[in-house]
């Protein structure tokens, strides 16, 4: 048996990197034809704006399989991210993050027992990457979650735990506050928490989930989660473990795998020979276990645990600048050590993962009853509330609706409330309501009026689904 697979050795440290795993996997004797495609800065600086090439597309399509070294984004200005573009055009839904402590890998944290995996969602939520400037000084970000994404993320989080054995899954969102987004993925992981009475299911609200992450991390089996609070929970946990040079990553989608490292593309490091390869190692063992390469895996990771813990070849990111080992050395003393066991630590018994439900396609979701009860128009102004407030109140009466009330960044400023002190911007909104469910025309009628007083920069419709109001009320709103 042999496979192609798709090769980008990346930026910065990627390409040091990623010779290292695909030396010590053609060692294993598995046949691999790695076909090395481009992406990220050089590709950028031919004027391609998403990073990737086509043939690069073209390849992922054929091959189904990537290993990906790390690309650099710009911060702040120019280019979308090409990892983004990446996980996006092949809808690579959920990204596996493994955290497991590694023998001879000394941290605060050592004989803890760290094993635990966090399954991120990995192309909704604020990562869609939707932002306006509301007004030269509001910035606004879209957090997109969708019902359909909850199902698949909840549903590879609970196979994954299945595959390897695992008795406990948490979920962990921001739901106390972001009701309806973050709220999605609770509400579906407790729906689908049933149809898998073998693994205890708990939620735990993001921000203490950090907080028990650093307190007693050996609690944790398999964390799910959104977009970016995994992100943020996953370089989190890496720190427990050793750091970013430990931390392995699949993204995975229905047709499409792509295996890579947690870490960026670390520029200062680059062609030094000092770089710790550990994580596109370990990414790549997640490859080999997903091709059903099951010995091979096992065999790569017992010549690391020889490597590391009784040869004592580290990197510097562990031992130091002036004990850690080249790159080329830890890679070739691997290799040597292939076929190896190491008596120390338990082996995990894997299968291969099942992700069959995962490809049912899910129903949209379906409501008996809908309408409109309202608008939310968001305006650019700096008038005082009061003055702002009677201008909305006329424009309400032209379209024969209420004013309900005018909100800033999600507070209520008018009708005033006694006592409060609020520093304003210049962003704020006008909820409208009306007794009758609003008809478009009604809309237009309103948007005609408030257009004549004031810059709205947009409107948002108030729906009821089902008796249940889709919006979430202000602060301050009765
Ligand atoms: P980074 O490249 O991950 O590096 C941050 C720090 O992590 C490094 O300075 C180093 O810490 C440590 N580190 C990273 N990789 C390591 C390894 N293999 N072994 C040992 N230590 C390692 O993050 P960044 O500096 O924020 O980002 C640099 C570029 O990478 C950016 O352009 C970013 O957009 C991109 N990036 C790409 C990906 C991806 O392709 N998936 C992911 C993240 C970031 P010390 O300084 O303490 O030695």
């Amino acid at each position: 048996m042999s496979y192609k697979i798709t090769l980008i050795p990346g930026d910065g440290i990627g390409p040091e990197v990623t010779v290292s795993a695909c030396q010590i996997v053609n060692a294993t004797g598995v046949k691999i034809d790695w076909e090395v495609c481009e992406a990220g800065a050089e590709v950028f600086k031919k004027g391609i704006a998403t990073g990737v090439p086509q043939e690069t597309m073209d390849s992922i399509n054929r091959n189904k399989i990537a290993l990906k070294g790390p690309l650099s984004t710009p911060v702040g200005f120019g280019e979308k991210s090409a990892n983004v573009t990446l996980r996006k055009m092949f809808e690579t839904y959920g990204n596996i993050r493994p955290v497991k402590e590694f023998p001879g890998v000394a941290t605060p944290y050592s004989g803890r027992d760290i094993d635990l995996v966090i399954v991120r969602e990995n192309v909704e939520d604020l990562y869609a990457g939707i932002e306006h400037m509301q007004t030269p000084g509001v910035a606004q970000c879209l957090k997109l979650i969708s019902r359909k994404g909850c199902e698949k993320i909840v549903r590879l989080g609970f196979e994954f735990a299945r595959s390897q054995n695992r008795k406990t899954i948490h979920c962990a969102t921001k739901a106390n506050i972001m009701k309806f987004s973050e709220g999605m993925l609770k509400r579906t992981f407790e729906d689908i928490a049933k149809e898998y009475p073998d693994i205890q299911a708990n939620h735990i609200i993001v921000d203490n989930c950090a907080h028990q992450l650093v307190k007693k991390p050996e609690q944790f089996e398999v964390i799910v989660t959104t977009n970016m609070n995994g992100d943020i929970l996953s370089d989190l946990s890496s720190a427990l473990i050793g750091g970013l040079g430990f931390a392995p990553g699949a993204n995975i989608g229905d047709n499409v795998c792509i295996f890579e490292a947690v870490h960026g593309s670390a520029p200062k490091y680059a062609g030094k020979n000092v770089i710790n390869p550990m994580a596109v190692i370990l990414s790549a063992i997640m490859m080999l276990r997903h091709l059903g390469e099951f010995k091979a895996a096992l065999d790569i990771e017992h010549a690391l645990y020889i490597t590391c813990v009784v040869d004592k070849i580290l990197t510097r990111d562990v031992v130091g600048d002036e004990k850690g080992a080249p790159t080329t050395l830890f890679t070739e003393t691997v290799i040597k050590n292939l076929g190896k066991r190491y008596e120390g630590i338990q082996d995990r018994a894997y299968k291969p993962i099942s992700i069959s439900h995962t490809k049912i396609p899910t129903e949209p979701v379906h409501v008996k009853e809908r309408f409109v009860e309202g608008v939310d128009i968001f305006f650019e102004s700096t008038q005082p509330a009061k003055e702002f407030g009677k201008l909305m109140e006329v424009a309400a009466s032209e379209a024969s609706v209420k004013l309900k009330l005018i909100t800033s960044r999600g507070m209520k400023i008018y009708p005033a409330t006694e006592g409060i002190e609020l520093d304003l911007t210049d962003h704020v909104c006008a909820r409208f309501v009306s007794n009758e469910p609003l008809n478009e025309e009604t809309i237009q009628k309103l948007i005609h009026a408030v257009s004549k007083k004031a810059a709205w920069t947009h409107i948002e419709k108030l729906h009821v689904f089902d008796g249940k109001a889709g919006y979430t009320k202000a602060h301050g709103e009765e």
